[in-house]
């Protein structure tokens, strides 16, 4: 018989299920990265739509191969590198960014690699898919955390860090739109991480949840992977087309790997993947290949992306305008952040009072700035000012 001690919860769904428990009217939730419209609304990017009528109902339903669509991963290299330079990068298709993570992760383990590293702080699951994969985890340097109201990454301490890492460790770096502060390395910054991780010989995995999110433009949100590429360094690219073509519940991602060695590493991958859940879903590469495939609809999706992340924008001058009317202090934080997350600064306890008053975010502080809106920002603004005062 099954005997088991209670599993705790993700924390992220966890604040999604409190907030859904929630009778009040006004609740408001800041807390999962999924983008909303103006009106507090699941958005369907109008490429989408139009790729989906052009797939129409007579695709067939057959098994993907086991490292997925040819084609999507083609167009997929080319987002990432600027175009496919399939001389020596080879791909396998993903369940997302989070299935590419595992991926690479558990492939990594398999060749060697002891330890893992990853941004404190950072997106939760990175600890969990370590060390599901077998392998240790630790964090290194990121943020200078002296300092909240003007954030800027620790970059001595950052590579000091790298610098320390045992031979044949990974790290896991964030290639834009950092979760969950919102911030990232300068172009400079990137030049010396790069040339660190060259250094240490650190596999490298670059986690490209958000590429266009960032900036506005998925060409802009692509110059770490290109760093990278162009250092001649063995590198992976784990891709997300979840935030970016708003396909959350698809589950369509891609792992690049860039080495020499890389259709080696991914007849691997494909092993793993086999030996875990066979093949990838079709419907939202279908999609991907589609949009990315078209001039027109690409140019389309290009245009949404640059307003999705252009609204977050606009929320982030709104929230601070009205916090330092309010609190009658510096909320420049905010404003200098960028991507879809802000780290608040809010203590716990903070956070706790926003939730007395129904406005949920992460016990971090996080807020998921696509979560606000014309409608509920007043308010949200009003119980973070009662929960600072
Ligand atoms: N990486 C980061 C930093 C994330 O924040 C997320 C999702 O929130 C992911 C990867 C993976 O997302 P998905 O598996 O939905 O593509």
């Amino acid at each position: 018989m099954f005997s088991l001690p209670p599993t705790p919860e993700d924390p992220v769904f966890a604040l999604n299920r409190l907030f859904n428990a929630d009778p009040s009217p006004t609740k408001i939730s800041c807390g999962i990265g999924a983008y909303r419209d103006n009106s507090g609304n699941p958005t369907v990017l109008s490429c989408v739509k139009k790729a989906k009528d052009l797939i129409g109902s007579s695709t067939q339903n057959e098994y993907l191969p086991i490292s997925g669509d040819a084609e999507f991963l083609s167009l997929s290299r080319e987002l990432c590198f600027g175009s496919d330079p399939s001389s020596n990068v080879s791909s396998i298709q993903s369940l997302s960014g989070t299935g590419g993570l595992y991926l690479s992760l558990k492939l990594l383990s398999q060749i060697g690699c002891k330890k893992v590293y990853a941004s404190n702080p950072t997106w939760g699951n990175h600890k969990s898919l370590s060390l599901n994969a077998g392998l240790e985890y630790s964090t290194y340097t990121y943020l200078d955390l002296t300092n909240l109201s003007s954030p800027s990454i620790d970059i001595t301490n950052f590579l000091s860090d790298l610098s320390s890492m045992p031979i044949n460790s990974a790290v896991i770096l964030q290639a834009c739109g950092h979760n969950p502060t919102g911030v990232d390395p300068t172009s400079e910054q990137w030049d010396m991480i790069v040339e660190k991780c060259r250094e240490r010989k650190l596999y490298v995995i670059m986690d490209n949840a958000y590429q266009g999110f960032a900036s506005g433009s998925p060409e802009s949100d692509s110059l770490s992977i290109r760093k990278f590429l162009s250092s001649g360094l063995d590198f992976l690219v784990c891709c997300s087309y979840a935030k970016n073509f708003g396909l959350y519940g698809q589950r369509v991602g891609a792992v690049h790997v860039v080495s020499a060695d890389s259709k080696n590493v991914v007849d691997a991958m494909k092993q793993i993947a086999r030996a875990t859940y066979s093949n990838p879903p079709k419907h939202g590469s279908d999609i991907v290949k589609t949009v990315l495939g078209s001039e027109e609809l690409k140019k389309d999706w290009v245009r949404e992306v640059g307003e999705m992340s252009e609204r977050i924008r606009e929320m982030r001058s709104k929230i601070r305008e009205k916090l330092e009317e309010t609190t009658g202090g510096s909320w420049k934080h905010v404003t200098d952040q960028i991507g879809m997350f802000s780290y608040t600064g809010l203590s716990k306890e903070q956070v706790m009072k926003c939730r007395e008053e129904s406005v949920y975010m992460l016990e971090s502080g996080r807020v998921s700035v696509a979560g606000v809106n014309e409608g509920n920002l007043e308010r949200i603004c009003d119980v973070i000012g009662r929960a600072v005062g």
